[in-house]
């Protein structure tokens, strides 16, 4: 990374060095004399010597000269980039981070550039409705269709044809995921579809739809369902969705009434046909030719292919091969797979594509844009990570200085914030409902961050700014989180069992609130013989003498009866092999992290800090 950035400098160079051979007499790079910058929060040496063409070997120096030990990766406080701007006699100027790299779309396109694109549509409606099996009926009609005779694939999202026109379907029913993403800023629907059973009338669910469907600005399809059942009674439905603000045609009203069933397949045509009559009405219209913007419909992490993610093209058309920044991750798309699994080079406005190739899991919701070049399309990123962890630290002090009132009225509540990471969001979700859901005397859990993915450095900044427990459901932290986690005092739980985090949460809360700890001397060995290696250290050939002696355990060293060495073990072996646990009656070689000064005949005794559990 470091020589990658100093091949990029010297690139830069070297370019301002041809840019300057025009100038006969100039032989030595003469570098552009910088005399206003504009900087966001968390600029790092590297990208501050960028603005002000200075080396960051010389910023570094300079600020070694302040007593200040920095890195190029290093973030630098308005202090310091004012001292070293002043120091070269530059001004510079703090841009709140949020005005730059807004990933959403400014720029209007101009209207001759404009092209038909397919509408967008959710299906909502109330649990058992029949959106689920609406969803297959239609993704059938592809097969009907003859447009793809295979195994379509479930990504999120899909398309079909209806009279020779492209629809696209958001794969997930009910408003959640339409709410979800509506929170995150991201409207993507064009069209929204409302289910209701023609046997069950209008359901708590159903208003709900309803309301988000309005508030959202999406015209409305009700699709009166289960119309083969009995008791279908199709004019209660129209009379109660009347009663929302959705009278239909028929009444003199303007909304579009389909009865149907979905699980037979009649009136599921007619329905598709009506969407298609709402999407020209609302003229939906998109330039086709720029680089591609959108969202993302769902993300995950796949064991073998890394961070796999499905987004919906809105504007412009997606390239294999894109520099592509994705909420705050980024890279190349290295692999796109449309809807029936096949992969494809470009996707046009409202394709949903499968895509591989960014460096961590977004969210279902963040926005997407590609950028011209990988490396602008990672400064970028790496902006947005950084006003990221900023804007996660604050709404986790707007939120508790907003609960205030509410905490003092409740008598002082505690909360313990936590951040949630699994291999899928819905994992995450789950997850994080449960821990939420407990409570010991008046102390609650505050998940401040849920999403999918590994347990990042990112997510250890925010837990040790908000002091919060993070936990990981099928994934493991990298050796330099943990490392970091370590440098930070975070504590990262790794699980992959919902009820016994919960269960281990609730245990560490009652421990919160009284916590005791009990060290238990788990046995004693005598060392017998030391042998110095030269890379290693001193190892101790000891005699376990009683108990055992475990790997992950407290060593206190005794010389004489007296403790000369508090610490832990390095290493426990038998015959040159790792072992986990040796018995009383055993020899084996045993080392203690940073401690050489082991001698004949000490004791060695070891001990386990063990959790009481206050009842
Ligand atoms: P969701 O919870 O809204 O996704 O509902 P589902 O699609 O899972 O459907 C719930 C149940 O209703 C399932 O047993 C379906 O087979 C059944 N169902 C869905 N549509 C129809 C229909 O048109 N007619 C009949 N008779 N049953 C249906």
């Amino acid at each position: 990374m470091a020589r990658q950035r100093r091949n990029n400098n010297r690139n830069k160079k070297n370019n301002r060095r041809n840019n300057n051979k025009g100038n006969k007499n100039s032989f030595t790079p003469r570098l552009e004399k910088v005399t206003e910058i504009y900087y966001t929060e968390g600029i790092t040496v590297n990208e501050l010597s960028d603005k002000i063409n200075h080396s960051p070997s010389e910023i570094i120096k300079m600020l070694f000269m302040m007593n200040k030990m920095v890195t190029i990766n290093t973030s630098l406080d308005d202090e310091t980039v004012e001292l070293i701007c002043m120091d070269y006699d530059i001004e510079c100027t703090k841009k709140e981070a949020k005005e730059i790299d807004s990933l959403e779309d400014e720029e209007e396109d101009d209207a001759s550039t404009l092209e038909e694109r397919p509408p967008i549509v959710t299906i909502m409606g109330h649990v058992d409705h029949g959106k689920t099996t609406l969803l297959d009926t239609i993704r059938k009609t592809k097969v009907v269709d003859g447009e793809f005779g295979g195994i379509t694939q479930h990504i999120g999202a899909y398309q079909v044809l209806v009279k020779g026109k492209k629809v696209t379907f958001l794969d997930t029913p009910g408003h959640e995921a339409f709410t979800a993403m509506r929170i995150r800023g991201a409207s993507v629907t064009d069209i929204t579809i409302i289910v209701v059973a023609a046997d069950d009338g209008v359901m708590p669910q159903t208003k709900e739809a309803v309301d988000h469907a309005k508030a959202a600005g999406c015209p409305i399809i009700v699709a009166v369902n289960k119309m083969d059942k009995p008791g279908a009674n199709p004019d209660r439905v129209m009379s109660e969705m009347s009663d929302l603000g959705l009278m239909p045609e028929a009444w003199g009203g303007d909304t579009i009434y389909v009865q149907c069933s979905a699980l037979s397949g009649e009136g599921v045509q007619e329905i598709l046909e009506n969407v298609l009559i709402l999407a020209e009405v609302s003229e939906l219209k998109t330039n086709p030719n720029r680089l591609a913007v959108g969202t993302v419909i769902e993300a995950k992490l796949d064991k073998g292919r890394g961070p796999v993610s499905t987004i919906l093209v809105q504007k412009g058309t997606l390239k294999k091969g894109d520099a592509i920044v994705v909420g705050s991750c980024f890279g190349r798309v290295r692999k796109m797979t449309n809807d029936d699994g096949i992969e494809i080079k470009e996707a046009a406005p409202s394709t949903p594509v499968e895509i591989i190739g960014l460096n961590a899991v977004p969210e279902a919701g963040d926005n997407f844009r590609v950028y011209e070049s990988e490396k602008e399309a990672r400064q970028v990123s790496e902006r947005r990570a950084r006003v990221k962890i900023e804007h996660d630290r604050k709404s986790t002090s707007a939120m508790s200085l907003e609960d205030l009132a509410s905490q003092i009225e409740q008598g002082d509540i505690q909360e313990i914030p936590v951040i949630v990471k699994a291999d899928v969001q819905g994992t995450a979700e789950a997850v994080s409902a449960s821990l939420s859901k407990i409570e010991v005397d008046g102390v609650k859990v505050n998940v401040i961050r849920s999403q999918a993915g590994a347990v990042t450095e990112s997510d250890v900044l925010l837990a040790s700014a908000s002091n919060a427990v993070v936990y990981g459901f099928n994934v493991r932290p990298s050796a330099n989180v943990r490392k970091k986690a370590e440098e930070e005092n975070v504590d990262i739980r790794l699980h992959n069992i919902i009820y016994k985090a919960v269960e281990e949460m609730e245990l560490a809360m009652k421990g919160m609130l009284a916590p005791v700890y009990e060290e238990v001397v788990i046995g004693q060995a005598e060392v017998r013989q030391t042998y110095k290696v030269s890379k290693i250290g001193t190892i101790a050939g000891c005699m376990i003498t009683d108990g055992k002696v475990v790997k992950e355990c407290g060593v206190r060293l005794i010389r004489n009866g007296i403790v000369v060495y508090t610490g832990k073990l390095k290493s426990l072996k038998r015959f040159q092999n790792d072992v986990k646990e040796v018995a009383s009656g055993f020899d084996c070689g045993i080392t203690i992290e940073n401690y050489n000064d082991l001698k004949e005949q000490d004791i060695l005794e070891f001990y386990q800090d063990q959790q009481v559990e206050v009842k």
